[in-house]
């Protein structure tokens, strides 16, 4: 039997208090979803439970059966891999965040607040030779990559993550990573320069960098739960993590990683992985991109579209049997915009199963459990 596994970022959430309490999830339009329950149940975990960080990485990780132990430090690297590309282990790569301050130098955001996507990516060329010894990898809006050599002094130190760092000094929050390599200092004076002609009023474009990090040599999933496996997903990160495991992540071309995504593409894209490969995850970025915006009546509509333009048709054709489970990887509060470890549902169901299925979800476990177990 094949397992597919629909991961709804963030899709657990907190009480709506406009709506008296109810969650995204319960105000969505899910009847494809109650017939699975039926079929199955529905229960409510933590997958990041009390011990690692309520984000995609870890908690995606965990559901795809890779221990803790053997979790990369930071996501540098494997959004390296999403783009198709690697370093050796002469090599590192560390994420660079397009951040403004205000004339005290204090930082007032990390993400280029008032620049469009556009105008950060025509910004990006002028850095991407900027000097010889790094090298600019745009990703999107305001997140980039830099490549350099290896430099053990720059890998240990911790610069704070911007977004957790408003308000304080740019150049304090800098200091350490510009004293460690000569290399460092000339490619950020470079990008001052150049980022002069940005200025706006009051506030100043600056670039970065952070989050320093290696090759991370990582199980294959196949190594790990001895079936393969294909990634359905458009999210840089989560791309990084299916390439990181060497399982299929196949192109797609109208897809967004947020609420405007092309759902019948990726529809077509599973379908057309579940024909090869025994396992099959298929991840929705939309879901936490609203909850972030605190869009919570946008992360409903957007439940109950993958209810109505995916999951209706993949179950109305399905003549093989497929397990299915359906959940978060984390919570994402439509409240306070954050994630959280609280517990979010998930569905566990067999379409065409013969009818006396019984199954508990209590943890991350039961999940990886029940979609890994052998066929029968
Ligand atoms: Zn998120």
């Amino acid at each position: 039997m094949r397992s597919l596994i629909i991961l709804i970022d963030g899709l657990g959430d907190d009480p709506i208090p406009a709506w008296n309490g109810q969650t995204p999830f319960s105000r969505a339009f899910h009847p494809q979803m109650d017939r699975l329950i039926q079929k199955g149940l529905l229960s409510r975990i933590s997958i990041c439970e009390n011990d690692v960080a309520p984000g995609s990485l870890t908690c995606i990780l965990r559901l795809l059966g890779v221990p803790k132990e053997r979790f990369p430090e930071n996501r540098a690297y494997l959004e390296l891999l999403a783009q198709n590309r690697d370093v050796s282990e002469y090599e590192m790569v560390l994420r660079c965040n397009v951040i403004s301050q205000d004339s005290g130098g204090r930082l007032i955001s990390f993400n280029g607040m008032g620049l469009s996507s556009k105008e950060m990516e025509t910004m990006s060329r002028q850095f991407s030779s900027l000097t010889p010894e790094i090298e600019f990898i745009h990703l999107s809006d305001y997140r980039n990559l830099l490549v350099m050599n290896r430099n053990e002094k720059v890998l240990k130190i911790q610069t704070a993550p911007p977004h957790e760092s408003m308000g304080m000094q740019v150049n304090e929050l800098l200091a350490e990573l510009k004293a460690s390599s000569l290399e460092m200092r000339l490619f950020m004076q470079e990008s001052d320069r150049i980022l002069k002609q940005y200025n706006r009023n009051d506030m100043a474009y600056r670039l970065y960098p952070w989050g320093a990090s290696c090759r991370t040599e990582m199980p294959s999933f196949e190594e790990l739960n001895g079936i393969r496996g294909a990634l359905v997903c458009q999210t840089e990160i989560v791309r990084g993590i299916g390439k990181a495991l060497r399982m299929e992540v196949p192109e797609l071309s109208y897809c967004t990683a947020d609420t405007d995504t092309n759902i019948r593409e990726k529809l077509a894209v599973t379908r057309r992985m579940l024909e090869t490969y025994p396992f099959v995850m298929t991840h929705f970025n939309g879901t936490d991109e609203a909850a972030h915006r605190h869009d919570y009546e946008g992360k409903a509509d957007f439940i109950s579209r993958i209810d109505r333009e995916f999951l209706e048709p993949l179950l109305d054709k399905a003549e093989e049997p497929l397990r299915i489970i359906i959940c978060g990887d984390h919570v994402t509060s439509s409240v306070t915009g954050k994630h959280t470890r609280g517990k979010g549902p998930v569905i566990a169901a067999e379409t065409n199963g013969n009818g006396h299925f019984v199954q508990q979800i209590l943890n991350y476990k039961d999940i990886v459990n029940f979609l890994m177990k052998e066929s029968d």
